[in-house]
């Protein structure tokens, strides 16, 4: 008898060999292979007419086979085979299709899916490039019938990948390997990982319910539903994913709050500390925030803390604030930056800060250290001796050289800015002694992602949002503009320089076209990659090469296909790079002006005399690459060119506009284009001229991007989900952090002892397992 946990190598259908393979897949247990679920469906209850079709559309077709040939041309085999539906043709062509010789008969029946071409000459004749198809063929069975038309059919994801026996583990295969599976496990009910009275109150379905139907789909499950994962079938499974996902993160929170940390107060002395160093009246927004910092500060349990507030909003001085009260209370801070250039930053303008000031507990100066790889080993050694000695009371560097290289003497607070830079947080008891308390952390983002997805990313930490800016800002003004009329922008410049305002002037690449390209969203076009629909079968066309694909195809065809290669249509376009424009504008269009040039190949020390001379207004013109992306603060800069802003991201270029804007004057934000412009670059640059809003922005750049791309594989640490996608089922998200903050602390009195149980030891067994949610931090 199967159950859950069985071996899948005993499944029918698979055997020890097939398991194997499917194991690297992660596939091992009859619960895996349950939760490898369809990415979409086909209606084969009511195949498409081949007359409703309209060019462009994606659309399953059934029909017959007609004739197939293998066409050897001088680039490429192609395979060719026409498919009818009584007087109406489709044309279906797959290149280097040597492997498709023989396979199909005509007469047969098969099933295609892919992009619909209607031929404009002949009504009713239509071509596909490439379809996935299934020959739809009976195995003398019966069931055949049964699993593969007259339904609602669900296709997945291969198993096999592109490897050889990938062929086998195809849809097709699974369909079968589910449907003899479902029909072994019965009707009697799968042990359930929600309580019942939980399940019905928001009327999802059981749990074998719920798998049934997402694989194979009753007759009348609207198709937009199921494409969607709307179905209460798709919800249930994605509901419980996130409840456990959730619960996983509260009790990590709760481990956490019992561990011990340092229970700051705040005397006289430290609000004393506190006000002499503020430079302006506080925006309601930051005393709230540092309001909830300090009450987590004088707790005695370490505080985890994320500061989200839009570029400009005035984390930094929190931050120091922050740090103060650790200071005062005899211990150390240490704030890390992403980079070099704003580590100094921070460094140069906590000195400023502070300087003229002494702490009101010892009556003396406050010890502030840098920290940064690019120092030299005597300066290094120097400074780790005054952090190990406690002389140096706040430690400001880049990130990875704190977090690895150093002993403090006592460490107190640990701030972390410019979060969206790193992978998560888990790190940090490297830098706890062992057997002193744990440092408090508090981390800033910029990133204005909505809050549950921030609380979910970001798992254990506490939420303050400075939602509010410094009074006194003026919208930027931002603008579109081809690198065409470069003189004109050049002109503007030196008309602002004549004001006595700054500028940046931002590029992809350091040096030379083919120069590394740092933090670049995108290095290459997305306008040059090809097509892909999400569809497995279809991933192969990118091996596909080829500019012209042979004499008898179209040309439209030819067209197409020629976007799965670019290079050999179009040579890349030559990216400007800062170092040459640097000396071209130096020499030509901004003669006159004082030029800087910084980027992260420069040495620390040219880094800082850099940012020093533009901070004081000896260079004009700072011609950059995205070192300067975060946290640069320099308010009398009010102009920001970006060239080629159509290889920047929607994140990225929002953090440079950023840079501007950061006083009273006007400002703007000139985004310059390069000849070719993608339709999703399109996108992106009219995202920026509509709105400066940052959590619109993120918002779309999350639809644009989807989530795992826009938190990159950076945000190591969030699970791959099975079903559940953070940004469409928001709202789910949502209700599963609720539920599961009430199971963790009160469960509803209508769960059973036996139900309550049962989720914890899922949770335990099974949610550890698969993403260690429970140990780190
Ligand atoms: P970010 O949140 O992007 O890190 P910063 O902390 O760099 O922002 O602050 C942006 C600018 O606003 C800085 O020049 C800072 O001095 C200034 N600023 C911060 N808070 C205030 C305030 N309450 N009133 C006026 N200016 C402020
Ligand atoms: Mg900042």
């Amino acid at each position: 008898m199967l159950d859950l946990n069985t071996h899948v190598q005993f499944v029918k259908g698979i055997g020890p060999r097939l398991a194997e393979k499917l194991a690297e897949r992660r596939i091992v247990t009859v619960e895996d292979l349950l939760y490898h679920l369809p990415f979409r469906y086909e209606d084969r209850l009511h195949p498409r007419d081949l007359s409703t079709l309209q060019s462009g559309e994606m659309a399953s077709v059934i029909g017959e086979v007609r004739g197939a040939a293998l066409l050897r041309t001088r680039r490429m085999p192609i395979f060719e085979m026409t498919v009818g539906q009584g007087t109406n043709t489709v044309k279906c062509m797959w290149f280097h299709g040597s492997y498709l010789n023989g396979k199909f008969m005509p007469g047969q029946s098969v099933s295609l899916y892919g992009k619909i071409e209607a031929s404009r000459s002949r009504p009713g004749n239509f071509k596909m490039i490439q379809p996935q198809f299934e020959i739809l063929e009976e195995d003398g069975s019966g069931k055949f019938l049964q699993i593969e038309t007259g339904r609602i059919v669900p296709v997945y994801e291969s198993l096999g990948g592109t490897t050889p026996w990938g062929a086998k583990l195809s849809s097709r295969w699974l369909r079968r390997v589910l449907w003899d599976l479902f029909e072994e496990l019965g009707n009697a009910p799968l042990p359930e990982t929600l309580p019942a009275d939980l399940c019905s109150r928001w009327q999802m379905p059981s749990r074998l319910d719920a798998l049934r139907q997402v694989h194979f789909p009753p007759a009348g499950t609207a198709m937009p539903a199921l494409q969607a994962a709307a179905t209460p079938a798709h919800q249930r499974l994605i509901f419980e994913e996130l409840f456990y996902l959730e619960l996983g993160l509260e009790l990590k929170r709760r481990r956490l709050r019992e561990k011990s940390g340092i229970a700051f107060t705040t005397s006289d002395n430290v609000r004393a500390a506190l006000k002499q160093v503020l430079p302006f009246h506080p925006t309601t927004a930051q005393k709230q925030s540092l309001a909830e910092i300090v009450g987590d500060m004088r707790q005695p349990m370490p505080m985890r803390r994320l500061l989200q507030g839009d570029v400009g909003s005035g984390k930094t001085i929190v931050a120091i604030e922050a740090a103060l009260i650790a200071i005062e209370n005899g211990y150390q801070a240490a704030l890390m930056a992403p980079t070099e250039i704003l580590a100094t930053q921070h460094y140069l303008s906590a000195r400023r800060l502070l300087s003229n000031v002494r702490s009101p507990s010892t009556g003396k100066p406050y010890g502030i250290a840098l920290l940064t790889g690019s120092l030299d080993d005597d300066r290094k050694r120097h400074t780790r001796g005054r952090i190990l000695r406690g002389d140096a009371q706040l430690v400001i560097g880049t990130h990875a050289l704190i977090e690895e290289k150093v002993d403090f003497a006592s460490l107190g607070l640990i701030i972390v800015d410019e979060q969206h830079r790193f992978g998560v947080l888990q790190r940090f008891k490297l830098m706890k002694k062992p057997g002193a308390a744990e440092p408090d952390v508090l981390v800033m983002t910029a990133t204005p992602i909505p809050r549950t997805l921030a609380l979910t990313l970001y798992g254990d930490l506490d939420l303050s949002i400075l939602d509010e800016l410094p009074p006194g800002r003026t919208p930027i003004i931002t603008r579109r503009t081809s690198d065409q009329r470069a003189e004109e922008v050049w002109e503007f410049i030196r008309k602002q320089a004549a004001f006595g305002d700054q500028a940046y002037i931002v590029y992809p690449v350091i040096e030379g076209p083919n120069s590394d390209q740092p933090e670049l969203d995108f290095p290459d076009d997305p306008a040059e990659q090809p097509e892909v629909e999400s569809a497995p079968i279809q991933r192969a066309t990118k091996s596909i090469g080829g500019k012209s694909v042979a004499k008898k195809v179209p040309a439209t065809t030819a067209k197409k296909t020629s976007s799965s290669k670019p290079d050999a249509l179009f040579p890349k376009p030559n990216l400007k790079s800062a170092t040459a424009m640097y000396d071209e504008l130096r020499t030509g269009a901004l003669s006159g002006l004082r030029l800087g040039l910084l980027h992260g190949r420069l040495s620390s020390d040219e880094k800082e005399s850099v940012m020093r001379r533009f901070q004081s207004k000896e260079i004009d013109v700072l011609v950059s690459t995205t070192v300067i992306e975060v946290g640069v603060d320099v308010p009398n800069a009010t102009v920001m060119v970006i060239e080629h802003a159509e290889r920047f991201g929607l994140a990225q270029m929002h953090q440079l506009r950023g840079r501007v804007g950061r006083g009273a004057a006007k400002s703007y934000c000139i985004l310059m284009t390069g000849p070719r412009v993608s339709p999703q670059a399109e996108q992106r640059l009219d995202a920026m001229v509509r709105t400066q809003n940052g959590f619109e922005l993120a918002e779309l750049d999350l639809a644009l991007r989807g989530p795992g791309e826009f938190f990159g594989t950076r945000q190591a640490g969030l699970p791959d989900f099975r079903v559940a996608n953070l940004v469409r089922d928001r709202k789910l998200l949502e209700l599963a952090k609720q539920e599961a903050a009430r199971f963790a602390y009160e469960p509803n009195p209508a769960y059973t002892r036996g139900e309550i149980d049962a989720v914890w030891a899922r949770l335990r067994d099974h949610w550890q397992r698969r993403y260690g949610l429970l140990e780190a931090g």
